[in-house]
C-alpha cells in the first residue's frame, strides 16, 4: 500500500472510498461531516437513516458505509472518532479502530483507493500529533490485498505540517 499526503478538501479528491469523521447518530454535523453531506447530497443522509433504523447509529471506533451520491467516489465510509477526554477513556485504541475498521470495509468491498480526513482532530479535540502517529501506524500495520493507495487529506495547515514531517 502506498501512502499519499494531500492538503485540501476531501470532497474534491477522486477515490473509491472517502472516509467521513461522522458522529454516532450518523445524522451529519459540522466540519468534514457537513462538507461530505453537502457535497454528496441527500442520498447519503437517506442511507445513513436506514442504517440508524437497522442498528441505531454507529458506535465509536466502528465504521459503516453508504454510497457517495455526487461525490467523486463509489462509497463513503462513516467512522466515529473518539472525543478526547484527556486520554483516560481508551481514546487512542478507539482512534486506531476507526482506521482499521475503515480499511477492513474498503478491503471487503474490493476497493483500491481510500482517503482519510484527520479523524477526531477538529471539534473532538484529539491532540493532532498523537492522532497523526496513530493514523500512520494503523495504516502501515494493515496488510491488504486490494487497497493500493491510502490518501491522508489534511485540511488545516497544522495537520499537514505534522503529517509531512512524520511521513518524510
Ligand atoms: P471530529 O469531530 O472528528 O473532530 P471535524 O470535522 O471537526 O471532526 O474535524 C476533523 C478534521 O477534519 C479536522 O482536522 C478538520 O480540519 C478537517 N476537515 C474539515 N473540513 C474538511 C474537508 N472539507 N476536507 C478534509 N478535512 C476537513
Amino acid at each position: 500500500m502506498e501512502i499519499k499526503l494531500v492538503k485540501g478538501d476531501i470532497t474534491k479528491i477522486s477515490v473509491d472510498a472517502i472516509v467521513n469523521a461522522a458522529n454516532s447518530s450518523l445524522m451529519g454535523g459540522g466540519g468534514v461531516d457537513g462538507a461530505i453531506h453537502r457535497a454528496g447530497g441527500k442520498i447519503i443522509h437517506d442511507e445513513c437513516m436506514k442504517i440508524v433504523e437497522k442498528q441505531g447509529g454507529c458506535p465509536t471506533g466502528e465504521a459503516v458505509y453508504t454510497s457517495a451520491g455526487n461525490l467523486p467516489a463509489k462509497f463513503v465510509i462513516h467512522t466515529v472518532g473518539p472525543i478526547w477526554y484527556g486520554g483516560k477513556r481508551n481514546e487512542e485504541d478507539l482512534l486506531k479502530s476507526c482506521y482499521i475498521n475503515s480499511l477492513k470495509l474498503a478491503e471487503n468491498l474490493n476497493l483500491k483507493t481510500i482517503s482519510f480526513p484527520n479523524i477526531s482532530t477538529g471539534v473532538y479535540h484529539f491532540p493532532k500529533e498523537k492522532a497523526a502517529k496513530i493514523a500512520i501506524d494503523s495504516v502501515k500495520s494493515f496488510s491488504s490485498k486490494n487497497i493500493e493507495t491510502v490518501y491522508f487529506v489534511c485540511f488545516d495547515e497544522e495537520n499537514y505540517q505534522i503529517y509531512l514531517k512524520m511521513l518524510s
